[in-house]
């Protein structure tokens, strides 16, 4: 008799972490999603209620805690927008420290293997352009940003010494900019922001000049990244993220072309740190896990449109 595989995911009320929920119970898996839903949220695992091999636990992975054996921890849990890693800094540091010694500490216990999210953010504002996972970052350690950026860093460190001294099972995962269905509406990233400014015929806000560059993935992509990482050997880290670059200006025009809206776009100042270009090297995915992203950006835009479009209905008006 085979037992199903468990998998434990760490942020599972998130948007990444909700979709990987979904996959890995497509995989096979039984799946235990933990959240303190500082951020996450439990209507991205509204479809999963009647699910017999999903559970849900609303826990602060910033204490130990133990869920019993599993085969796999995911660790997703994270503040991951610069709205919300600003609002929730200390939370950031923490559960980029405390929580990952957690999580790693379950997968050690059980013998479990682990695959962590990282960020492109590990890169800073890159001098080496498109960024290569051997490039070390350059990183702000005092700024705005430092919350999360060195949170990721320590959290990319703590797992490699694991593997290292401890021999547990570790991958790393490098994410971009990463966007679909699920986003929350207000978590000031520049997608949901372009989208629900369009729909609602409010001005897009464009920060800068808007030709600081990004590389969006849409999320399926990046899910199908994740699981091929899961299944390799690899404990060094491997970007997965789009290499299509576009300038912020090109992606708030697509929003328009896409949306049909009339907006018009006002510049309003960069904030403080704000990288002035990102675009992930895939090569090492390529070459390791035989993965590329298929759903280029106006695609991605348009098979999220419907979401956002029913966000933007359902938010409640803000009281005067
Ligand atoms: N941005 C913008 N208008 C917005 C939100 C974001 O011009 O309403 C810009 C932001 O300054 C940055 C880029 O879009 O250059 C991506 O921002 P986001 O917050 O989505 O993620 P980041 O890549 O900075 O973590």
């Amino acid at each position: 008799m085979t037992t199903t595989p468990r998998a434990l995911v760490t942020g599972g009320a998130g948007f990444l972490g909700s979709h990987l929920c979904d996959a890995l119970l497509a995989e096979g898996y039984s799946v235990i999603a933990l959240d303190n839903l500082v951020t996450g949220r439990l209507a991205n695992l509204e479809g999963l209620r009647r699910e017999a091999r999903f559970e849900f636990r609303e826990i602060d992975i910033n204490r130990p805690f133990d869920c019993g054996a599993v085969d796999y921890v995911f660790h997703f849990a994270c503040p991951a927008s610069p709205v919300d890693y600003a609002k929730h800094g200390i939370e950031t540091l923490k559960v980029g420290s405390l929580g990952t010694f957690h999580a790693l500490d379950v997968a050690r216990q059980y013998g479990a293997k682990y695959l962590v999210s990282s960020t492109s953010e590990c890169y800073g504002d890159p001098l080496e352009h498109p960024q290569k996972e051997t490039y070390w970052g350059h990183v702000n350690p005092i700024g705005p940003r430092s919350v999360y950026d060195e949170a990721k860093r320590f959290t990319e460190a703590v797992t490699m010494a694991y593997h290292r001294y401890y021999k547990v099972d570790t991958r790393i995962v490098r994410i971009f900019n990463t966007y679909g269905p699920r986003m929350q509406i207000n978590d000031g990233r520049v997608v949901p922001n372009f989208m629900k400014q369009a729909l609602r015929g409010e001005d897009l806000t464009v920060y800068g000049q808007g030709n600081q560059t990004r590389s969006f993935c849409y999320v399926s992509d990046e899910i199908e990244g994740f699981l091929r990482l899961a299944r390799s050997d690899e404990h060094f880290p491997v970007n997965i993220g789009n290499p299509a670059e576009f300038t912020i200006l090109q992606c708030a025009q697509l929003v328009l072309q896409i949306t049909g809206s009339t907006s018009r776009i006002q510049y309003q100042p960069l904030p403080q740190d704000d990288p002035k270009q990102r675009c992930p090297d895939i090569g090492k995915a390529k070459a390791l896990l035989g993965w590329e992203p298929k759903v280029d950006l106006p695609t991605g835009l348009r098979l999220s449109l419907e979401y956002f479009r029913q966000a933007v209905r359902d938010e409640v008006p803000s009281p005067l």
